[in-house]
C-alpha cells in the first residue's frame, strides 16, 4: 500500500464573533483552515489539519514543496518511520514554525487513515476511550473592550457553557467577566489566555490583580514563551494556576518545561507539535510529571476531532478548547457542534468525520 496523493487546501470561513474582529498578527483575524488530504492507492482518503492563522500560504507551501514529494509512493502505515524521517530531513528548517505545522497536518492525516483501515475510531486504535463526551469551555477572543467582555461571556454562559476563557490583558474586562459569571449563579470557571505579554516582575503584578477574579488559571503570561524558569517563578510566587505549551516546538520542549516545573497545566497543540505522533509523546511525559494535560485546540477541523480523540483517553474528564465564534458555513457540521457546553468524541473509524466536499470546494482559497 502507498499514498498516490498529497495535498494541502486552504479554506478561508464566514464567522462573527459577537464584536469587531481583533488584528492578528498585525492582520484583521479570518478564520482560516488548512486541511491536509491524503489518497492511497486502495482509494482511502485520510484529513489532517495544519496550524494556519495568518501563517497559512506558508504552510501550503511547506507541504507541497517539502513533505508531499516525500510522501507520495511511500507506505502511508508506517507513521511513526514517516515522522522521524521527515522531522530528521527537516529539522534544520526550524523545529516550531511552517515545516513542522505542515507536517502536524500529515500525520492526524496518516493517523485517520490508519483507523480508516482498521476500520476503528482513533481512540479504540491508540487505547481505550473513558469518555463518549467533553466538556468544552468557550474560548473568547480578544474583544479589548469590557461592555463586549460582557455581553460575550453572558452569551456563552446562555449556550450552555461552563468554562470561559478570556484573550483579555486589561484588568477591568477580567474582573467585568467575573462580574457577569457570578451575576449568572452558574459557578462557571474563569480563565485569562494573555499569549506572552509580560515580563516576570509585570506578571506578578497581573497576577495580584487578578487575585479577586478566582480564575482557573492564567495562560503565558512571560515573555518570551520559552523562558520556563521565569514562568516556574510566576507560578511559584503568586497563587496563581499557570498554563502554556502551545508554543513549545518539540516533546523535548516539553519535558523542559514540566522539568522546570513551570506549569499547572500543560497545553500540547495538536496542529503544531508534530500531529498526534509526537502528542502522544507529550501525554506520557504529563503524566509522567503528574501535571494535567489542557489541549490546545481553537480549531474547528481535523484537528478539533484529534483532540477529542486524544483527550477521551484521559481518564480525568478534561476540557476541550473552542473558540467561542459562529462559522457562516462548517466542513465539519454537527462532528463539532457544542451541545449544553459538550462536544461528543466521534465514533466513526478514524478521525470519524470527513469534510464536507461542497463547503471546502465554496470556500477554497485559490
Ligand atoms: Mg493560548
Amino acid at each position: 500500500m502507498s499514498s498516490v496523493r498529497a495535498e494541502a487546501i486552504a479554506l478561508r470561513l464566514p464567522f462573527e464573533m459577537g464584536g469587531p474582529k481583533p488584528l492578528f498578527a498585525g492582520l484583521p483575524r479570518q478564520m482560516e483552515m488548512l486541511l491536509i488530504r491524503v489518497e492511497t492507492d486502495q482509494g482511502l482518503v485520510g484529513w489532517g489539519e495544519a496550524f494556519s492563522l495568518a501563517i497559512w500560504p506558508a504552510v501550503r507551501s511547506a507541504f507541497e514543496q517539502l513533505v508531499a514529494p516525500l510522501v507520495v509512493g511511500q507506505d502511508e502505515a508506517d507513521i511513526a518511520g514517516i515522522s522521524e524521517r521527515l522531522q530528521r530531513q527537516f529539522h534544520i528548517l526550524g523545529r516550531g514554525g511552517a515545516a513542522m505545522y505542515a507536517l502536524s497536518g500529515l500525520d492526524i492525516a496518516l493517523w485517520d487513515l490508519a483507523g480508516k483501515r482498521a476500520g476503528l475510531p482513533l481512540h479504540a486504535l491508540l487505547g481505550h476511550a473513558h469518555h463518549s463526551s467533553l466538556p468544552v469551555y468557550a474560548s473568547l477572543m480578544r474583544y479589548g473592550d469590557k461592555d463586549l467582555v460582557t455581553r460575550n461571556t453572558f452569551e456563552a454562559l446562555s449556550r450552555g457553557y461552563r468554562a470561559i476563557k478570556l484573550h483579555e490583558v486589561r484588568t477591568d474586562a477580567v474582573h467585568a467577566a467575573r462580574a457577569a459569571i457570578d451575576a449568572s449563579g452558574t459557578q462557571s470557571a474563569l480563565m485569562v489566555d494573555v499569549n506572552c505579554p509580560w515580563t516576570v516582575a509585570q506578571s506578578l503584578v497581573m497576577a495580584d490583580e487578578f487575585r479577586d477574579c478566582d480564575l482557573l488559571w492564567l495562560e503565558e503570561p512571560v515573555w518570551p514563551p520559552e523562558d520556563f524558569a521565569g514562568l516556574a517563578h510566576v507560578r511559584q510566587a503568586s497563587s496563581i494556576q499557570i498554563a502554556a505549551g502551545e508554543n513549545n516546538m518539540s516533546a523535548p520542549h516539553f519535558a523542559q518545561m514540566l522539568q522546570a516545573g513551570a506549569v499547572d497545566f500543560a497545553q500540547p497543540s495538536v496542529t503544531k507539535i508534530g500531529g498526534i505522533t509526537e502528542y502522544l509523546k507529550v501525554m506520557q511525559l504529563a503524566a509522567a510529571h503528574g501535571t494535567p494535560l489542557m489541549p490546545h485546540s481553537p480549531y474547528f477541523g481535523p484537528g478539533l476531532l484529534a483532540t477529542l480523540h486524544l483527550t477521551a483517553l484521559l481518564a480525568d474528564e478534561t476540557m476541550i478548547e473552542a473558540s467561542f465564534a459562529d462559522l457562516g458555513a462548517s466542513p465539519l457540521g454537527d462532528a463539532i457542534a457544542v451541545r449544553d457546553g459538550r462536544l461528543q468524541v466521534p465514533q466513526g473509524p478514524g478521525l470519524g468525520c470527513d469534510p464536507d466536499m461542497a463547503v471546502v470546494t465554496r470556500y477554497r482559497v485559490a
